[in-house]
């Protein structure tokens, strides 16, 4: 039972498939898995939703001075 090896890309010595790291010339060796974008996630809001505000913000201004 041998366990699964690869070469560290740095210095080509082997070293356990799941290191993230080369303990020979402790460089890092983690090919990050794509990481979700994160940072992409800031709030986007659609056009036709601050269509729809600036529109009811008007009814309720305009319903508001009806009633004066
Ligand atoms: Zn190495």
């Amino acid at each position: 039972m041998s366990e699964k090896m690869k070469k560290c890309r740095y210095c080509g010595r082997d070293i356990p498939e799941e290191a993230t790291f080369c303990w020979y010339c402790t460089r890092e060796l983690v090919a990050r898995p794509e990481r979700p974008d994160v940072t992409r996630r800031s709030s986007k809001i659609p056009v036709w939703v601050w269509v729809l505000v600036g529109l009811s913000v008007v009814v309720v201004i305009a319903s508001l001075l009806a009633w004066l």
